[in-house]
């Protein structure tokens, strides 16, 4: 099962029962176990899943998720956002993801790179022979990226390394970057204003909520309300972001930062102008859309508006932009530090954030004129754009 629509392409799947069948499935699931060994007489056995949806574009690319509840399924679903994330906007790579179920929090840092050590150590043909290449996703960080180096001392081997450990000037903050600058294009031709003194509330303060705060209030918007896991903040006048993060990064959370207090359920109703979901999945489903008051929602999670969800935020005139495009500035990075990594070419940041604005901008305009052409949504227009590259990849290497 897809988690895109595909009945929204059948006009590119018609009479394609075979690139049709191959996109409904991935290529390889692997299931693994991951034994740590806490002390001499303690083993934790880590279920984890390494999914690698479809490569005809390149090899597979995708994070590494850490977390409690992950799944197969939700690992499957990631590996196939990232087969049309990177088609969309032209990054030779394919879509690959993995997850290790385990709490993250519950680990210490010794723990948590014996682990990495020991998913190296399972997948190691793969990393070595460039197959897969990994990046950090929800509990994973450039530190452990650096481990993952370490064991292979390969430095093409996976992306969102340490700025030391031949990192990229600009990987941390460019999901954060391309989702505001979606933001910002989304607004201008979109909501047909500029983005300065818009009202944003975003779900999620971890890696890609708080570059996107931190970009948006850069732009000249306005970020009035934030939340993680546990709860938020809102000031309607707007929050101080760099003083935000700087008290995050000190505290842990919002505890103790001027604003009002906000739940996670509040904040996707709140009175704002542009919802940014940056936390996790399905945050919003039927039992909430109708209650979204922002005039756009911008996808910086992945995959945060299920698909009923979406009829409803369409139905009600909500502009939805898909996280296949605004989350994209992840992978675009990825794909300049893999090519810098090959070539030995240095990058400064500009030049990172000049290429995924670019990137970004080139995808926007064709996923606009598809919506004005053939009247169709966003994310419709995006996933047609995205389907079209992978079926015509699939077509050069005689899979179809
Ligand atoms: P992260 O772990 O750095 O941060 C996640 C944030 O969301 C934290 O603030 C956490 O407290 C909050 N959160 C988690 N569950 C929540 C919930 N149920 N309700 C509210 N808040 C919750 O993760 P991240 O790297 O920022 O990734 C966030 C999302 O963006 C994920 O969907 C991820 O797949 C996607 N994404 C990340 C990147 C990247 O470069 N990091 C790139 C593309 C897409």
């Amino acid at each position: 099962m897809s988690v895109f629509d595909l009945d929204a392409v059948k006009n590119v799947l018609s009479g394609n029962d075979n690139a049709r069948q191959i996109l409904m499935r991935s290529e390889k699931k692997t299931i693994l176990d991951i034994n740590i060994w806490l002390d001499s007489k303690t083993l934790i056995v880590a279920d984890a899943f390494v999914v690698y949806h479809n490569t005809a574009r390149g090899p597979a690319k995708g994070g590494i998720r850490i977390d409690a509840n992950v799944t197969l399924e939700e690992t499957t679903d990631l590996a196939e956002r990232m087969t049309f994330k990177t088609a969309l906007t032209g990054i030779p790579f394919g879509g690959g993801k993995s997850g290790i179920r385990i709490d993250s929090h519950k680990l210490d840092t010794y723990m948590k790179r014996h682990l990495i050590q020991e998913f190296v150590h399972t997948m190691r043909a793969d990393l070595v022979s460039g197959v897969y290449i990994p990046a950090p996703d929800m509990g994973t960080t450039p530190k452990e990226m650096a481990v993952i180096y370490g064991e292979l001392h390969i430095p093409e081997c996976v992306t969102g390394k340490p700025l030391g450990v031949g990192g990229l000037p600009g990987r941390k903050e460019a999901t954060g970057r391309g989702v505001a600058y979606s933001a910002g294009v989304a607004a201008g031709k979109c909501l047909k204003t500029d983005i300065k003194g818009l009202r944003c509330a975003v779900q999620g303060f971890g890696n890609v909520g708080s570059w996107t705060c931190y970009f948006l209030e850069k732009m000249g918007a306005k970020v009035i309300a934030v939340t993680d896991l546990s709860g938020g903040i809102y000031d309607r006048k707007g929050i101080d972001i760099p003083a935000l993060m700087l008290h995050v990064q000190k505290t842990g959370g919002f505890d103790g930062f001027a604003g009002d207090k906000i739940t996670n359920e509040e904040l996707l109703s709140f009175d704002c102008d542009i919802l940014l979901p940056a936390a996790r999945e399905d945050v919003l489903t039927e039992k909430n859309a109708s209650k979204v008051k922002a005039k756009m929602v911008v996808e910086a999670a992945n995959g945060p508006t299920t698909k009923t969800a979406d009829k409803i935020l369409t139905d009600k005139g909500v502009i939805v932009i898909p996280d296949i495009l605004a989350n994209s500035g992840g992978v675009i990075a990825s794909y300049i530090e893999w090519r810098s990594a090959k070539s030995g070419v240095l990058t400064s940041s500009d030049e990172v954030f000049e290429f995924i604005d670019s990137t970004i901008g080139r995808s926007f305009e064709k996923i606009l004129s598809l919506v004005k052409d053939r009247k169709m949504t966003h994310k419709d227009a995006a996933l047609t754009l995205a389907t079209e590259e992978v079926v015509s990849a699939m077509e050069s290497r005689g899979w179809i």
